[in-house]
C-alpha cells in the first residue's frame, strides 16, 4: 500500500479544469517530483492533497484511508503538511511564533521540544528566533516555511517550489535539506520548476501538461529524456 494514492483526480476553478483525471502514488520513504510548465496543475494537485482545494472527481487515499473529503486541519493531524509556494510566512510575526503556529494540531506540552528540534536542524532560525519573519532573506524564509510544516511532524511533506526566486547557492542548501529530511524518514511530494534539480533529488517523477499526467518514471531515467524538455516548451 502506497502512503499516498491519487486516483482519477479532477479539480476545477469555475470553468477552468486545472487537474484532469490525474493518478499518482507516493510510497513511504520516497521523494516524488511533479514537474510541468506554468499552469500545468502542480500546485492545485498539492492543494487537493492538503485538502485546501476541493476535487470535483477522484479519490485521494492516505495510509489506506480515503481523505478526499476531510477538512484541511484533519489532514494536518493525520500527518500531511504543506510548505506553500511563495513561502507565506507571517511577516509581522517572529520566527518562533511562525513555528508555533505550525504546531497547532500538536499537544501544547510538545511545543518547546519541537521548536528546539527545529532550531537544531536550522541553526540560522535559532539565532534569529525573535526576529520578525518578514526581515529574513528569501532563503531563510524558505527554511522557515519548511520548518513550520515540519512542526506538525508530518509523514508526508508537500513542498511547493522551494527554489523559487533563490540564489543558486541557497537553492543547493535547500535541496541538501530536502535530501536530509528524506534520509531521516520523511516522505516528500515536491513541485519544482527546476526540473533537473528536482529529478536529481527524487526517486520518481510525474510530468504534467495542461492538468493531465503525460508520463512518469524513475527520475534517474527521465533526467535526460527529451520529452521532459518538450513538456516545458509546450510542444
Ligand atoms: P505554476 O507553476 O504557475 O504555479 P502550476 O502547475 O502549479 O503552475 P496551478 O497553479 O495548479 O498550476 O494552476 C492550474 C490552472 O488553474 C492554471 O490554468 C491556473 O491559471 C488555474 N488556477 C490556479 N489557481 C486558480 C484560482 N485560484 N482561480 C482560478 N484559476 C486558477
Amino acid at each position: 500500500m502506497a502512503l499516498l494514492e491519487i486516483e482519477n483526480l479532477s479539480v476545477n476553478y469555475g470553468a477552468i479544469q486545472a487537474v484532469r483525471g490525474l493518478s499518482l502514488t507516493v510510497e513511504e520513504g520516497e521523494v516524488v517530483t511533479l514537474i510541468g510548465a506554468n499552469g500545468a496543475g502542480k500546485t492545485t494537485t498539492l492543494r487537493a492533497v492538503s485538502r485546501l482545494q476541493k476535487p470535483v472527481a477522484g479519490t485521494i487515499r492516505f495510509a489506506g484511508r480515503d481523505i478526499t473529503r476531510i477538512p484541511a486541519d484533519e489532514a494536518v493531524k493525520i500527518g500531511i503538511a504543506q510548505s506553500p509556494e511563495g513561502r507565506q510566512v507571517l511577516a509581522r510575526q517572529s520566527i518562533q511564533d511562525n513555528l508555533e503556529l505550525g504546531a497547532y494540531t500538536r499537544p501544547a506540552a510538545d511545543m518547546k521540544a519541537d521548536v528546539k528540534r527545529m532550531y537544531e536542524r536550522f541553526p540560522r532560525l535559532g539565532e534569529r528566533a525573535s526576529q520578525l519573519a518578514g526581515t529574513l532573506s528569501g532563503g531563510e524564509q524558505q527554511m522557515l516555511a519548511i520548518a513550520r510544516a515540519l512542526m506538525s511532524r508530518p509523514k508526508l511533506l508537500l513542498l511547493d517550489e522551494p527554489s523559487l526566486g533563490l540564489a543558486p547557492i541557497i537553492v543547493r542548501e535547500i535541496f541538501s535539506i530536502i535530501r536530509e529530511l528524506n534520509a531521516q524518514g520523511t516522505t516528500i511530494l515536491l513541485v519544482e520548476q527546476n526540473a533537473k534539480l528536482a529529478m536529481n533529488a527524487s526517486h520518481r517523477t510525474y510530468v504534467l501538461e495542461a492538468g493531465q499526467m503525460t508520463f512518469h518514471g524513475n527520475s534517474a531515467e527521465l533526467v535526460n529524456d527529451e520529452r521532459v524538455l518538450h513538456a516545458y516548451l509546450g510542444g
